[in-house]
């Protein structure tokens, strides 16, 4: 079977196609970077990685190409209410988005910056105006003629066959029944920010960044693009708008919306008090493998509830992946093989490949690989696993982890930085004996631990009842659970 996915434009379902053979040139629309990034945010951003990373699964070489926006009109604004410039004013927020996006396993795409891209976009306003699309006005911005554009509203699946030909919108966003014709290039304020530029000086609008930026990088017409589904209206319709205007070519030919994750059954907003940044979750002793986890746990296309009790769930369900692999890695096993493991394990592959290609159902491919867990579970308490199964049980295991990426244990040294970050910020108070605990715990490295839980076996077999108690108690301290199990000793991190 083949990689279908919903495609906003055609509202259905479709087969995935490239334009050039197993070629695949996606871009998805990034962060703003004005503020920390929230899990909102987040669930975005691990959708487009799932998706980018199960395409090189499937053998499809990926260009992703994701813009960072350090350049709109929250972020104009900000920057002149502290009086620092506009790089100033972002670079900090983008620091902390690559290393978020780092924490929660995001493999990096391709980045490129608004402000890096300036001169490229006042020459595709000149293009627009020398066609009669964009047009200027009196204190020196253009504006992009809706009117000319008849698809207007294809995306987003708006009539605006009744729409008032020269009303004008200045701001990146707009109410979602306004069809006006929105600003490519704004004029500059008195205190903001401006560049000098072959249409004069000024500013870019929002819209125009992404246009200009993914064509530069991917072509003038590609494969996917990606944002949250806040992004069809007007966004990714302008960008549509002005790209095909331009080239009278196709400008992307999927177009792939994340659903809006809510928090406790709500819309996540700061006066609720339900907002979360990924560093708000980790300050309270969440482990950023829980948070991906549960992230991508709900196919991209449905609502995600995002709850205290899901996290917690989140957590058991990596502990169990990860205590599965412990497993057989370090059991003993009888020689041989079993041919019934041998079979299950090239199913579950299967079932993983056959429920990302249905639209990335990621709930499925995450229950394939628990249903093998358990069935394995069960044959090991009866002893019948062998030492040939192992290969493709862990096979299949880690077909599951290139996808979703949260079986290595790396979360202590990760949380640390969120510790280390907190004061800079005055957030000393926020750091939850949770916090606390599991740093200290991963002062201990995982071959520190097998260091010390051989130094122990060796001090018993030598009798030295003193030293092996010593061992372990410095490991429980650190909140290193220890079992004694027919498989030899077991640990694992509280
Ligand atoms: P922004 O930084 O606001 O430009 O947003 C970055 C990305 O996050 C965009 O693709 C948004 O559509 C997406 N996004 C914002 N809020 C949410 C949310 N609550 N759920 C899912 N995606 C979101
Ligand atoms: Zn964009």
């Amino acid at each position: 079977m083949a990689l279908s996915l919903y495609n906003t434009m055609s509202s259905q379902v479709e087969e995935f196609q490239t334009l050039r053979d197993q070629e695949v040139r996606m871009y998805a629309c990034g962060p703003t970077v004005y503020d920390y990034g929230h899990i909102g945010n987040f669930r975005t951003f691990i959708a487009v990685d799932l998706l980018q990373r199960f395409l090189r699964q499937s053998g499809y070489k990926v260009r992703y190409v994701m813009n960072i926006t350090d350049l709109d009109d929250k972020i104009i604004r900000n920057a002149a209410s502290e009086g620092v410039s506009v790089q100033q004013y972002t670079a900090k927020y983008e620091k902390a988005f690559l290393e978020d996006a780092a924490m929660i396993g995001i493999e990096q795409p391709v980045l490129v910056r608004a402000t890096e891209h300036i001169a490229e976009m006042a020459d595709f306003v000149t293009r627009l105006v020398e066609k009669g699309i964009a047009y200027r006005t009196d204190d020196g911005s253009y504006y992009f003629r809706i009117a000319s554009f008849p698809r207007y509203g294809r995306l987003s699946k708006k009539d605006f066959s009744g729409m008032l030909d020269g009303a004008r919108v200045d701001v990146d966003e707009y109410d979602k029944d306004s069809a006006r014709d929105f600003a490519l290039w704004k004029a500059p304020k008195p205190g903001e920010a401006s560049w000098d530029t072959s249409v004069g000086p000024g500013r870019p609008g929002w819209h125009l960044e992404c246009s200009v930026m993914s064509m530069q990088e991917l072509g003038e017409s590609f494969d996917l693009h990606a944002g949250g589904e806040d992004l069809v209206f007007p966004h990714h319709e302008n960008e549509i708008a002005q790209s095909e205007s331009l080239t009278g070519k196709t400008f992307a030919r999927f177009w792939f919306h994340v659903r809006f994750l809510l928090v406790e059954g709500e819309k996540m907003s700061k006066s609720l008090g339900n907002f979360y940044t990924l560093r708000d979750l980790v300050l309270k002793g969440h482990k950023p493998s829980s948070i991906r986890y549960l992230l991508a746990s709900v196919p991209y296309r449905n609502q995600l509830n995002f709850t205290f009790d899901g996290l917690k769930q989140a957590a058991v369900s990596v502990e169990r992946l990860r205590n599965f692999r412990q497993r057989l890695t370090t059991g003993n096993f009888l020689p041989g093989s079993n041919p019934q493991m041998q079979a299950l394990a090239a199913e579950t592959i299967d079932r993983m490949r056959t429920a990302l290609d249905d639209d990335l159902n990621t709930a499925q491919a995450q229950a394939a690989i628990f249903e093998m867990v358990r069935t394995v579970n069960s044959a090991f308490d009866a002893g019948e696993i062998k030492k040939d199964d192992t290969a493709p049980l862990l096979a299949a295991l880690e077909k599951f982890d290139e996808i979703f990426a949260v079986l290595n244990d790396d979360d202590s040294s990760k949380m640390k930085q969120v510790f280390d970050w907190a004061p800079s910020e005055g957030r000393e108070q926020d750091i939850s004996a949770e916090l606390r605990e599991a740093v200290q715990s991963g002062q201990f490295s995982d071959a520190n631990i097998e260091k010390k839980i051989a130094e122990m076996g060796a001090a018993r077999n030598a009798r030295n009842f003193k030293l092996s108690d010593t061992l372990r108690a410095e490991l429980i301290t650190a909140g290193i659970i220890i079992e004694n199990t027919k498989d030899g000793v077991r640990w694992r991190r509280k």
